[in-house]
Parts: structure tokens; sequence; C-alpha cells
């Protein structure tokens, strides 16, 4: 059968604004769409051919998606492995890659074992070791970001520690003897980066341009593109993430966040799958992430990532959407999840600000103010 042909349904495990966008850039392509999420108005379900609202723990739900698919793929780190696993014979990005990137000690660890460097930090997995980094701490304190190993997304599950005295108050009031933490020494960064790589399963890599990410309380808020970084920097991130995508031996998308201070680059976190940072490429480049990760999946030849435009991306948060004017957005390109309530800190759109220049950008940002 023609290639094109093979594949013809794409299950999506996750019916957010990724899973959303995944949907849209599949259909134009003309794959019919299943999402299996619980949630009745989850942002995907209005875009896909069927909806499976099921548990993501169902097993007979994923046992159908397996039946009714031709090629499987999530949207989100945090799906079961049970059901990933039932999954796997359609699941290009396996559900091994699931496994390193829902526990921030297994993801440390595999990037350093690609011989990466991340910020120093210390495992606390057990009482002791917790009494190891509090006598650690206490001889050393430094700013720490102390964070759930699992389950943590948009700053949530983390606590920022000044001194000794905030550690005694988290030990306290949230400790869990059940749950694994990693303490993470702040480093103190010049900048943000993030790099999206895409990979078939013949072996082909894409980079797409490297983004310069603002955060506001450890949610994303801006993604600046191009990065203003040196060529020589802008190189080394890239290599970063061609290094990780072959060393994973990725088949979809691996998203990296990285720390910039002078030229060291250290990996703070990888997501394998689109990522906000990455929705520039929406408006800003020949092809979108959202594309190319499903002809990634597809194992199809990949699109071309060229920067067609200078752009900021703006996120729009739930507290934001009193403020947006479409007459101010003008001819900048705002894009909504088609979610129905409006809570604060939840992604809700974003807006892609494009213009001849960075510069212009910025000054076309001010005049949409929305915060
Ligand atoms: P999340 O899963 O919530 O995105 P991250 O580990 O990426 O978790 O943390 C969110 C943000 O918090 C980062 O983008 C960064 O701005 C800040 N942050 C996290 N860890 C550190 C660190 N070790 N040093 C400095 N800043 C950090
Ligand atoms: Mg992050």
């Amino acid at each position: 059968m023609n290639q094109f042909f093979a594949i013809q349904t794409i299950g999506i495990l996750g019916g957010g604004q990724l899973g959303r966008m995944m949907a849209l850039a599949a259909r134009a392509m003309g794959f019919q769409i299943i999402v299996l999420d619980p949630e009745e108005n989850c942002p995907c379900a209005a875009v896909a051919d069927r909806h499976l609202k099921a548990a993501y723990e169902d097993e007979a739900a994923c046992f159908e998606l397996l039946a009714a698919c031709d090629v499987i793929t999530y949207e989100f780190e945090n799906v079961p492995l049970s059901s990933a696993r039932i999954l796997e014979s359609k699941l290009p990005q396996s559900s091994r890659l699931l496994e390193i990137t829902q526990d921030r000690i297994l993801e440390k660890e595999a990037v350093r074992n690609l011989g990466l460097e991340t910020a120093d930090y210390h495992i606390i997995r057990t009482r002791e070791e917790l009494d190891i980094f509090t006598n650690f701490f206490d001889q050393n304190p430094h700013k720490t970001f102390l964070k759930t190993a699992r389950g943590g997304y948009d700053g949530k599950g983390q606590f920022v520690l000044s001194g000794p005295e905030d550690l005694g108050n988290f030990i306290q009031r949230h400790y869990n003897p059940d749950r694994a933490y990693v303490a993470e020494k702040a480093f103190d960064f010049d900048m943000e980066l993030s790099a999206i790589v895409c990979r078939n399963a013949r072996g082909e890599s894409k980079v797409f341009p490297i983004a310069e990410n603002i955060h506001r309380n450890q949610i994303l808020s801006q993604s600046i593109v191009p990065a203003r970084i040196p060529e020589s920097t802008r190189k080394k991130a890239e290599e970063i993430a061609l290094h990780l995508a072959e060393g994973l031996k990725l088949q979809g998308t691996l998203a990296i966040e990285l720390f910039l201070k002078g030229e060291e680059i250290r990996v703070n976190e990888l997501a394998p799958r689109p990522h906000n940072s990455g929705h520039f490429s929406l408006d800003a480049c020949l092809t979108s992430q959202f594309e190319q990760h499903i002809r990634a999946i597809c194992n199809l030849p990949l699109g071309d990532v060229s920067l067609v435009s200078p752009c900021v991306m703006l996120n729009v948060l739930g507290e934001d959407m009193d403020q947006l004017d479409r007459e101010k957005i003008g001819k900048h390109k705002l894009h909504l999840y088609g979610k129905k309530e409006a809570r604060h800190g939840r992604k809700m759109g974003h807006i892609n600000v494009l213009e001849n220049s960075l510069k212009e950008c910025f000054q076309s940002l001010e005049r949409i103010s929305i915060h």
C-alpha cells in the first residue's frame, strides 16, 4: 500500500491544548483522530473525529484505542505507564521515554549518562536521604528548588528554599515520606532557552530554531525567537538536542529546557512531546512543531523548520482573559484552546507576534498589553 494510506487513524492520549494542536495539524494532513481523555469538554474533543471519554488507566479503553488506531501518541508525560505499555506496539514515542521523563531523578540520570550537565542536585527518596540533605543544607545554605520527582508542571510541586528555615517549614508542612524529591541548587542563569527536536524511525532529525524563554512565577510567559545568543551558543544548543535525540532513540518530539550562563549550558528538563515554548512555530516556521510531530511518529519525511519571521510568543493565562482585546491584537495571531473556565494560571491560549525584527515585535507586544 502507498505509505500515505498505511496510516489513517492517529490516537492521542490526552486532550489538552497540545493534543488539540496535534489533531488540527493531523487533520490538515488527512488523518483521522481519536482522543482518549476523561474530560467531556477537553480542548481536543472539539477537533477530533472521536472522543473516548475514559480514565487514562482504563484498560478496556486503551485496548479499544489500540484496535481503532494505526499510530498512537501522547501529549503529556503523566500518562500511566501501564497504559503506555498496552499501546506499545503502536506507540513510536515508547513507554521507556515516558518512564524517564515522568521522573526527574531518572531524567537527570539519563541526561548525565549522555555526558550532559544539569544543575547540582541531591536525591531525596527516604528519610535518611532527607537527613543527609538537611545536614548538607545547614552547612551550605544556598537558594534551592526542591521539586517532587513526579507529577510537577508549571512550577507545581516546587518549593523554593532560601535557607534552612524554609527547609524546616517544608518538612513540617509538605514533606511526604512516600514521595521522592530532587533538591536542586538554583543555577544563576543569564537566560533560559529551549530546543525542540523531532526525529523519525528512519533516524532523520531536525531541530527547531532555538527559543529564549521568559518565565513568570515558574510558568512560561514569553518565547523569543530567534534567541538573542551568539552563533556558537545556538550551535551548542542544537548539538545538545541532536545528541539527546540520538541517545534516547527518539521517535517523535523532544523538548529540552536549557539554562545558559556565559557559554555554559545546563539541561533543566525534558518533555517527550511538543512544548509550549515551540508554539511560535505555528506561525513563524515553514513547519509547525505539531505537524513535525505527526510526521515523525508516522515515519514520514520531516518538514523544513526554517524561521520565516522573528516572533515573540506570549502566553495567555486565565487571569489575562479579561484584558484580551482582538482589536489591539490586530494582525497578530491569537490561538485559543477552547477552555471554558479561565482559572488563574491556566493556559488559555497564546499570541504569536510576528514582525520584521524582534524590536518591532516588542513594540507590538506593548500595544497588545495583556499584562
Ligand atoms: P516545571 O516542570 O514546573 O516546568 P522546571 O524544573 O522547568 O519545572 O522549573 C520551572 C522554572 O523554575 C524553570 O523554567 C526556571 O525558571 C525555574 N527553575 C527551576 N529549577 C531551577 C534551578 N535549578 N535553578 C534556577 N531556576 C530554576
Ligand atoms: Mg519546565
